[in-house]
């Protein structure tokens, strides 16, 4: 075994590294500045970036990306809070970047599910959960916008389980909604938080049990029968809360609020910090290596490349998952078998960055990249050893590139290459002709980005063919792939990076009649344990 001994880090504060995966408007940016405002991490609201990009046109995007520079997409937002430290991974505010928040869920050690009441579970939510459900993490739901009409809770719960597949357990439950919402009634305590429309400070009811008077005169009969109605369903009819199921991503605790207001935020932060995990162990192809073992490692799951072409700097981010980091330390790079300084190392803290002294499993950094790094690459202190290789996802678009000036042909493939390498664009190729690029992105913005990069980074004028796919399969069968029964003519199958076999379908019928035309093939829609 090339990992060494563990020893307890006793000094260190234990980490809460997590995501927040929600659809746009679910209220992401609002929850996530309510959660800096409790760490102190930020003064005032309307701190938070990434949203303000996320409508604009491609030309505008990139001109942001260029003022902000590397500094403001935030990667992770750090603060303490309690006896904690809190790394909250942000994700890219437009969907189309989804694939670089799909990635970034493989560093998080749990997730939180922000759903907004009105619409329920939608489509990006529904993605986003498979990646974490793939990851087997800790799935916490916030059910966010009490203060609107919206569907009802119970109903919300069916839904959790007949769309997601996962059981739940509502840790509060509201009281009415919108106009009428009244506050949410904690289970664990029971305790009643009156809603107030700033969050202004309001005197909890404390009560022994629901029966309590003082809880039925603060609502009147009626909201009180209905209230103990709903919680009396959910105690013999719901899930109990189990933290086993919950460490599996089998259960989710649900919290219901409305970030906006400011309400049911700071009881979601509490338990979640006692809830949500640790950094937990990591698989490697070396055997398990445990975030208390003394050795430093950890891997590249992002790289962010400056959009100014007057300053090609990159950053690689890296989740440490042992030993501790130190500035300016030696690190072998296990792919190329290079030893590397991490000279400066940059920890991102709200909006600035900073230099860093050391760091700690669950924390990400970011270090200068002279080229050196891809996706998924292992940094160990000692030991060679590589960390689960990160999947690949399902593009939703497909297109041929070629390249304008065939004189530019060593810079065209140099640039697609990196490009790939950073994990901006998929590449595959046909199986039988290797020069046939097909290109896949899961948003069509990501096509845009890489154009633009090609030009400014390599320049190289490219032209997209869009393609006809919307779906990629990796293929598991023992049989021929020559011999499999498919429509030749509305399906290709293609190899990626790692030449591992990949079937891009128009549809989702297409995919289906495949599944039933051929008993022993599998069809995967990531790369994840191929
Ligand atoms: P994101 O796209 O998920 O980052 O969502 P935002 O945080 O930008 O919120 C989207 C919209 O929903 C904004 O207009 C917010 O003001 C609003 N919003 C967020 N949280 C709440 C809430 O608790 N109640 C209500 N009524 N609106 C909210």
């Amino acid at each position: 075994m090339p990992i060494e001994s563990t020893k307890q880090q006793g000094t260190q504060i234990e980490r809460r590294t997590f995501a927040i995966i929600s659809h746009p408007d679910a209220g992401k940016t609002t929850l996530t500045e309510k959660l800096l405002l409790f760490g102190g991490a930020i003064r005032e609201a309307g701190a938070v970036k990434g949203k303000k990009a996320r409508r604009h046109a491609t030309s505008d995007w990139m001109e942001i990306e260029k003022q902000r520079g590397i500094s403001v997409t935030s990667t992770v937002l750090q603060f303490s809070y309690r006896n904690r430290r809190i790394n909250i991974l942000d994700t890219p505010g437009h969907e189309d970047f989804s694939e670089d928040t799909y990635r970034t869920l493989t560093a998080a050690d749990s997730a939180v599910m922000l759903i907004d009441a009105a619409k329920g579970v939608e489509p990006q939510t529904i993605k986003l959960f498979e990646v974490c459900r793939m990851r087997g993490i800790p799935i916490f739901t916030f059910i966010n916008k009490l203060d609107r009409q919206g569907k009802d809770p119970l109903a919300l719960l069916e839904e959790l389980e007949e769309v997601l597949g996962i059981r739940s357990c509502p840790m509060n439950w509201p009281i009415g909604m919108g106009q009428e919402f009244r506050g949410i009634y904690n289970r664990t305590d029971c305790r009643f938080e009156r809603f107030t429309e700033r969050g202004e400070e309001t005197q909890d009811i404390q009560v022994d049990d629901i029966d309590h008077p003082s809880l039925r005169e603060e609502l009147g009969p009626e909201l009180h029968d209905q209230l103990k109605d709903e919680v009396m369903l959910l105690d013999i009819a719901g899930d109990p809360f189990d933290a086993e199921l919950v460490g599996r991503g089998q259960l989710t605790p649900v919290f219901f609020g409305s970030a906006i207001a400011n309400f049911g935020v700071e009881t979601f932060l509490n338990q979640f910090i006692d809830l949500a995990p640790a950094p937990g162990p990591r698989q490697t192809d070396a055997g398990v290596i445990e975030p208390t073992n003394s050795s430093f490692s950890g891997f590249v799951f992002k790289i962010q490349a400056n959009m100014n072409p007057a300053h090609r700097d990159r950053v690689a981010f890296v989740r440490i998952c042992s030993g501790k980091f130190e500035r300016g330390m030696n690190v072998l790079h296990v792919r190329s078998g290079k030893k590397t300084n991490l000279a400066q190392p940059q920890q991102f803290f709200g909006q600035g960055r900073e230099i860093i002294d050391e760091a700690y499993p669950g924390d990400i950094i970011g270090i200068f990249d002279p080229g050196l790094f891809r996706i998924g690459d292992t940094l160990t202190e000692s030991g060679r050893f590589h960390f689960e290789k990160l999947p690949q996802f399902s593009p939703e678009h497909f297109a041929r590139v070629y390249v304008k000036n065939t004189l530019k042909y060593k810079q065209f493939h140099k640039g697609i290459e990196q490009l790939s390498e950073e994990g901006a664009i998929q590449v595959f190729r046909q199986a039988n002709r290797t020069e046939d690029m097909v290109l896949g992105a899961v948003g069509q913005l990501q096509f845009e980005v890489f154009q633009y990069r090609m030009k400014a980074e390599y320049g190289t004028d490219v032209e997209l063919h869009n393609l006809p796919y919307s779906f990629a399969r990796w293929i598991e069968t023992s049989e021929d792939i020559e011999k499999l029964n498919y429509d030749r003519h509305s399906i290709i199958v293609v190899k990626d990076k790692d030449d591992r076999l990949v079937m891009l379908f128009p549809n989702e019928f297409s995919i289906r009649l495949v599944l039933d035309k051929n008993p022993g093939v599998a069809l995967h829609s990531t790369s994840y344990g191929m």
